[in-house]
């Protein structure tokens, strides 16, 4: 019977440690603020640094640094496909991952509270090996900015195809039905949006 007994101690004793395991190397693993972007009453951007050997699992998922998981959401217009990350990463390997991360908060249902990450850039011992702020078409530093909504139909599969592959940084959505206020955050390229206007131009009959 003692022996029994034991089992569920030894048992709560290694979740115990466990926990304690995570703790630390969470801890030492912490993202470090680089600085912040912009700061409202109901959201917060902010540049964090994380260190560590990257996990690329499955679609749009990034850890970095063994146990400490930090969310990874890819918005389709970024240039950093896992494709890509799994190209230019080595898994044995540390890198520094600069992170956007974005806290929307709704202070009357805190439920709603959405939190999350986008992948800026990684240095590889300070050279940098990925970078999704220089837009891939233009060549130009791009700003990581809330989405606009756009405000005009699109009428064909053509010009569905310019504004999302050849215009594809112009940081404009379509709005949304829910109805709770969230943001989608992306990164937002002058000569894109330049190039949509003009084209949106050309087009009045869109509005
Ligand atoms: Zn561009």
């Amino acid at each position: 019977m003692a022996a029994f007994g034991f089992r569920p101690v030894r048992a709560l004793l290694a979740i115990a440690m466990t926990i304690a395991a995570t703790l630390a190397c969470s801890c030492a693993r912490h993202p470090q603020l680089v600085r912040v972007i912009s700061q409202k009453p109901n959201y917060e951007v902010e540049e964090v640094r994380l260190i560590g050997r990257p996990i690329l699992s499955g679609e749009n998922s990034l850890q970095v640094g063994g146990s400490k998981v930090f969310p990874y959401k890819r918005d389709l217009s970024s240039n950093l496909t896992t494709e890509i990350l799994k190209q230019k990463l080595d898994p044995k390997k540390s890198y520094s991952f600069y992170v956007y991360t974005t806290d929307q908060t709704f202070p009357s249902s805190p439920f709603l509270n959405r939190s999350e990450a986008h992948l800026s850039k990684i240095e590889d011992g300070g050279k940098m090996i990925a970078d999704a702020s220089i837009c891939e078409v233009h060549h130009c530093p791009m700003e990581f900015v809330a989405e606009d909504f756009i405000t005009w139909q699109l009428r064909s599969k053509k010009e569905e195809h310019l504004m999302d592959q050849v215009y594809r940084h112009h940081a404009l959505t379509t709005p949304g039905d829910c109805g709770v206020g969230y943001y989608d955050w992306t990164w937002r390229c002058p000569k894109c949006a330049a190039a949509v206007k003009a084209f949106k131009s050309k087009y009045p009959v869109w509005e």
